[in-house]
């Protein structure tokens, strides 16, 4: 069974958010059952010199101009990944847009990406694309529109992000005017490339079970609620995984100092050399943290309502976002006002976020929506003890009651009252050291690798195939 596994961002070449954690950590555990490769743009700001390039190299027509494709190819961590050179992808300076904006030819650059994943996955005799959101989603049309005998499987990452573009898209990506209709890419007079994902994929599936339910009602649908409640049936929930050799307490290098469950002492050192590195004091608080994308999603504006409240309990709290100049502006006064609020909006920063899960006491998560969420399983797998909103796969991997992995704070509403309460529960437990180690240790000692979630999806390939 040869796999070409695409996404539009793997770590560790080009990552946003989890999208890129996936596309490692998955592929690395589904090669143990599968031959898997996978694709992805090669973007302008990675070191196109540190990549071999191959002898494939094709043009690709998209409405009458052509673009001429290279392919490079990297193995790391027993993966080979391919990645598709195109002036159009590589003149950005990032992946999908800048201050201003999402860049105006998105549709014709990842048009571009996913023919030529198609025409890769030819060359390489694939028998499954597995394709991901939207930047992917027209890999099952292409397969589907050439006859191909591929199967595809599409992958929701996240519903609201769907690449939705004006009418005069369809004949820039050189896709026929027939496809302009409600029931293939037509989206209230525009046009919507997941939806070409949900339609002519052989099998979808989303990263959690419960937001495999939540997408198809009015609520967390996007407007696609109907269309996934149509195609119902070829919808599975796969809770993600992370990779555990790369988040690990252990060995990471990035730590200050290394621990395991046996010796949480050494977790302590990281929150002192933290709080010295961002200038917090007061080592005997407990320090919050909260590491993201600085978007609505996250649970931004009920943050920032909640901010005074928040900051006036006897707490540190630590903030890496960048994303939304909005919210940016929004946060900064609360940094100037609260001695014991530090926000690190500098942009992106794996190491540094590396550091804070190891360092924090609590790792806040208040997300309106999470369709898996990797934060949570990272901060415990590093001994931080998540606060979560009871949504999407934070309700399918966060108890505060019973034995399941793993334990954490649970807000059932996303609301100031329920964030408070939480953030009170918190401080208390941060109280009862017993308790709050036994928690620790537990969820420190969970199983978050993708092993169970990569079985799934194999078992999901095989039925694919004749
Ligand atoms: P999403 O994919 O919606 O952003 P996830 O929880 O699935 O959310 O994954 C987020 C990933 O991105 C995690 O690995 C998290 O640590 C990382 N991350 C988010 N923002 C930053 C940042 N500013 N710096 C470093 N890592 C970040």
């Amino acid at each position: 069974m040869q796999i070409l596994f695409c996404a539009s961002e793997i770590y560790p070449y080009a990552k946003s958010g989890g999208l890129a954690d996936v596309g490692h950590s998955l592929v690395k555990a589904l090669g143990k059952h599968a031959e898997i490769q996978s694709v992805m743009p090669l973007y302008g700001f990675m070191p196109k010199e540190e990549f071999e390039k191959t002898d494939i190299a094709f043009s690709v027509n998209l409405g009458g101009v052509f673009y001429e494709v290279t392919l490079y190819e990297k193995l790391h961590d027993g993966i080979k990944t391919y990645f598709v050179d195109a002036p159009l992808l590589s003149a950005t300076e990032e992946m999908y847009g800048d201050t201003k904006g999402d860049y105006a030819n998105n549709d014709i650059r990842f048009a571009l990406f996913c023919a030529a994943v198609v025409e890769l996955a030819q060359i390489i005799h694939a028998d499954i694309v597995h394709a991901n959101d939207w930047h992917s989603a027209l890999v099952p049309l292409l397969v589907r529109r050439a006859k191909l005998k591929i199967k595809t499987l599409f992958s929701i990452h996240n519903l609201a992000y769907q690449g939705i573009f004006e009418r005069d898209s369809l004949a820039r990506v050189g896709l026929e005017e027939s496809y302009f209709q409600m029931d293939a890419l037509e989206f209230y007079g525009k046009v919507n490339f997941l939806k070409a994902g949900i339609i002519y994929s052989d099998a979808l599936t989303t990263v959690s079970p419960t937001y495999a339910k939540e997408i198809q009602t009015k609520e967390f649908g996007c407007g696609l609620e109907g269309l996934l409640q149509l195609y119902k049936a070829k919808l599975t929930g796969i809770l993600n995984g992370i990779d555990e050799t790369v988040f690990n307490p252990q060995n990471d290098a990035a730590l200050y100092s290394c621990y395991s469950s046996d010796t949480l002492a050494k977790k302590y050192e990281n929150k002192k050399a933290l709080q010295k590195e961002v200038g917090l004091s007061g080592l005997k608080k407990p320090l919050f943290v909260m590491i993201s994308r600085l978007v609505h999603q996250k649970g931004f504006d009920l943050l920032i309502k909640s901010l005074d409240a928040f900051l006036s309990e006897d707490v540190n709290f630590v903030l890496l976002a960048n994303g939304d100049e909005e919210y940016k502006k929004m946060l900064l006064p609360y940094a100037k006002k609260y001695k014991n609020f530090k926000f690190l909006c500098n942009g992106y920063d794996e190491a540094l976020s590396h550091r804070i899960y190891a360092s924090g006491d609590f790792l806040l998560m208040p997300s309106l929506y999470e369709p898996c969420g990797l934060n949570q399983m990272i901060a415990a797998r590093y001994g931080t003890i998540p606060i979560v909103h009871r949504v999407g796969g934070l309700k399918d991997s966060v108890y505060e009651r019973g034995n399941k992995c793993m334990h954490g704070i649970v807000m059932r509403e996303a609301t100031k009252k329920t964030l408070i309460g939480a953030v009170k529960r918190a401080v208390t437990l941060y109280g009862n050291n017993a308790k709050k180690e036994e928690m620790i240790s537990f969820n420190m000692n969970c199983d978050f690798s993708f092993d169970k979630s990569a079985l799934l999806y194999h078992k999901l390939y095989k039925r694919l195939l004749p």
